[in-house]
């Protein structure tokens, strides 16, 4: 698949965050837990390099979860620390603040050295478009305090929303445009919408699905849409027309609509809690 991200724009985010980033002490990245490396922009270890960072695996709620279990390992394992997070629904949010200590940890015990105590530490929310930060930002302001405007020494017209007396979190975050290394990768991100739909063609997108779910998950496409999956790919689409009465005149199956239907019922997690990729 060859797909354009709009490359004015990402060259604008990047380098605003770029500026962002030398003000903060906590990279806070927000991962979509159905595709936790898909959606990951590799330059962030650049980007973030001296920073302590928190990794956040959103939309867990989509997720399937005994890949969460694995996925937190996962990172837990590579040194970092790791959150199940349901942004939509505030679930998870009791363990941020203890997980930002954590992941300060050795700067906080260098500031203690150095005489600095109760300084807060400053975060920054980063991700790809769509991963869910302001949700995210959203849910967490409504649980603290208002924003404390500008203050002396940084750049202006920066916003701080004061978490709690520890935490600061910049209210823009930092946008990352994802990274299509392979089709694999941009299969995945287009699965879950992260790529707009006008420049693909849902029905070889929604084959494609049915394909990987085949495979990852039997059974799935199976019960929900009553078909046989040992048919041909191309026949399941129709079948799925048919039975969701995608039809066009003359009865012939609406594949396109019927695309529309299994993508939908994907994104929104009524095909289950499914995730794409398995560390
Ligand atoms: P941003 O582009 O990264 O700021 O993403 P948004 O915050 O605008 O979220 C994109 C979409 O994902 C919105 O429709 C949100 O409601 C939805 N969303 C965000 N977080 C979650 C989550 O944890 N679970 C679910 N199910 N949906 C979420």
């Amino acid at each position: 698949m060859n797909v354009q991200w709009y490359p004015g724009h990402m060259t604008k985010a990047k380098r605003m965050m770029q500026e962002d980033i030398k003000l903060i002490d906590l990279v806070i990245e927000l991962l979509d837990a159905r595709i936790p490396l898909s959606s990951r922009n590799p330059d962030i270890d650049d980007l973030a390099k001296g920073k302590s960072r928190l990794v956040l695996l959103n939309k867990s709620d989509l997720a399937d979860p005994a890949s969460n279990d694995k996925w937190l390992d996962f990172f837990t394992d590579k040194g970092y620390v790791a959150l199940l997070l349901d942004s939509k629904n505030r679930k998870g949010f009791g363990a941020i603040n203890k997980s930002v200590q954590e992941a300060c940890a050795a700067k906080l015990e260098r500031d203690r050295k150095r005489g600095i105590i109760g300084r807060p530490v400053r975060a920054m929310v980063v991700g790809i478009p769509n991963v869910g930060k302001s949700t995210f930002i959203n849910s967490l302001c409504k649980k603290a305090s208002t924003k404390t405007g500008n203050k002396p020494g940084v750049t202006k017209g920066k916003q701080w929303i004061r978490l709690d007396k520890n935490v600061e979190l910049l209210d823009t975050p930092g946008i990352l445009w994802p990274k299509f290394e392979n089709e694999g990768i941009g299969n995945n991100l287009a699965f879950i919408g992260s790529i707009n739909d006008e420049i693909l063609d849902e029905t070889e997108l929604a084959m494609k699905l049915i394909e990987q779910l085949k495979l990852m998950y039997p059974g799935v496409i199976e019960s929900r849409f009553e078909t046989d999956e040992n048919n041909e790919t191309v026949v399941i689409l129709e079948l799925i027309a048919r039975k969701r009465g995608c039809l066009k005149k003359g009865n012939e199956p609406d594949y396109e609509k019927a695309a529309r239907v299994i993508l939908d019922e994907f994104r929104s997690g009524r095909l289950g809690r499914i995730t794409l990729e398995q560390p």
